[in-house]
């Protein structure tokens, strides 16, 4: 076959996995190369050892099946690390891959959002993976699930692969280091895993918290640590809280997680949900309205890791209606498939996804300017008295309706809240929630009142 159509082949290939399995799908598919189609097997050959992994253990499936379909017959599909010399070799045979190091494609600090939820943690990781053992040592990172502690735990690791050349990296999750110290016990082998791990240039484990009720693996991990630490060998550690919150965490090992930086991170703004939005849309190769992306930031506030899936859905949704023809495919306007890039732009079609029915065209939920709008009009005061000093009743508590409304109707922060209310620090704002909160618990009057201005907030926005 000529070189050309297995190229084109090859596209095809690509574009049908992705719309196979979306949650994989990935921009970077096109650095892929075709090795050889021919006796119903197909060859892969990937860049680099984190892409390679990322296709083995996630996209088999999808590729073998998008072979099938595409090609019309039988095929296996196999992944290969495409070398520096232009050889190929399997990951077992390549001198790059250090064994235990496995990093995530995605987890780079080029694809991380920073934003004032992150910025210290972020900003000591890189640090860190640009001289190690000398900068913050050990580097403590914690936060609630799906902040993104493991992306960051795996950037400084990529970061600092390519940085020291040869330099040997540990990265694991603490239960992976408490069932291999499990392991090493039972098979009598201590030395052996002593030796593997006080022995690296960086050791870097992920969700210490795992460490509680473990009281003999924290006992060599304390060990481990020491050996490391006076070596000048970095260690960073990441957790759900921060050390002395760890539940049953020996005492020593609490002071030495301090010895170094701590950082917390915590739950992202909406602007920089925002953006985090964009990102992975990008990541994925679809092109994305901010109006979509904004959407969808306003939609999902907890947790990284369900905007990415909302993400999903949104494109799962997009690609099976795109697969249908013309006069099936429903009213969604914008939705076009143009040279491979897939768009969602259109946000009827985001809120069909994730359930919003019943809502107008360009609703995204009240803004803090909608809120302010309805109560200064309400109370009859004027948006200067509600930003200014004053502290007259008549003027403290409109302020505080609005502080109270922007928290339960808007995704913003405490900050940004008390940011467009004169600039009031996050505890002013908390402060005046729970007080507005307690006066609609006691006074039928104010729980009316608040109804009332919700009523007319969500029916300007929403209509
Ligand atoms: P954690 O380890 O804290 O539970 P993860 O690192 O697994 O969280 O993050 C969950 C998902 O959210 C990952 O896909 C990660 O890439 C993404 N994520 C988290 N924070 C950011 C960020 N600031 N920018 C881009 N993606 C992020
Ligand atoms: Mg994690």
């Amino acid at each position: 076959m000529a070189a050309q159509d297995l190229e084109n082949i090859f596209a095809d290939i690509l574009e049908r996995a992705k719309a196979l399995d979306p949650a994989n799908a990935r921009k970077w598919f096109e650095t892929l190369t075709i090795l050889h189609l021919d006796r119903g097997s197909l060859g892969i050959g990937c860049p680099d050892e984190a892409t390679f992994q990322f296709l083995r253990d996630n996209c088999k499936r999808s590729f073998t099946r998008a072979a099938q379909q595409i090609t019309g017959h039988l095929v296996t599909v196999d992944f290969h690390l495409d070398s520096h010399e232009g050889t190929l070799r399997s990951a077992a045979e390549d001198q790059r891959v250090q064994p235990g190091l496995r990093l995530h494609p995605d987890y780079t600090f080029d694809n991380f959002v920073v934003g004032p939820s992150n910025r210290l943690a972020h900003a000591s990781c890189v640090a860190v993976s640009q001289s190690l053992g000398s900068t913050y040592n050990p580097l403590f990172l914690y936060g609630n699930s799906g902040l993104g502690k493991t992306h960051l735990l795996h950037a400084v690791c990529c970061e600092a692969k390519l940085r020291f050349d040869g330099a040997v990296i540990q990265l694991l999750s603490c239960e992976d280091f408490v069932n291999r110290f499990i392991r090493a016990i039972e098979e009598g082998n201590l030395a052996g895993f002593q030796s593997q791990f006080r022995t690296v240039d960086a050791l870097v484990i992920d969700d210490v918290q795992f460490l509680r009720q473990r009281q003999l693996c924290q006992e060599e991990f304390f060990h481990t640590f020491n050996a490391l630490y006076h070596n000048g060998k970095q260690i960073i550690l990441s957790a759900d809280s921060p050390p002395a919150e760890i539940a049953s965490l020996e005492a020593r090992l609490i002071s030495r997680f301090n010895w170094g930086l701590v950082a917390r991170i915590d739950p992202p703004s909406y602007e920089t949900r925002v953006a985090i939005v964009q990102k992975k849309a990008h990541l994925r190769g679809l092109s994305i309205s901010d109006e979509t992306a904004q959407y969808i930031a306003w939609k999902v506030s907890a947790n990284i890791r369900e905007l990415e899936g909302a993400l999903t859905t949104i494109y799962a949704l997009a690609i099976s209606e795109a697969g249908q023809t013309q006069d099936q495919r429903p009213k969604t306007k914008d939705l076009s498939l143009e040279s491979g890039v897939l768009s969602l732009d259109s946000l009827e079609l985001a809120q069909r996804a994730l359930g919003e029915q019943g809502t107008g065209h360009g609703a995204r939920g009240p803004s803090i300017t909608d809120i302010i709008d309805v109560v200064s009009r309400h109370f009859d005061v004027r948006l200067a008295d509600l930003q200014s000093k004053k502290r007259s009743q008549s003027i403290t508590e409109p302020r505080q309706i609005c502080m109270y409304l922007a928290r339960n109707l808007t995704k913003h922060s405490l900050e940004e809240i008390g940011g467009h209310l004169g600039g009031r620090d996050h505890t002013t704002v908390m402060h005046a929630c729970s007080k507005i909160e307690s006066a609609k618990g006691r006074n039928p009057k104010m729980h009316a009142l608040l109804s009332e201005l919700t009523r007319q907030i969500t029916q300007t926005t929403y209509t």
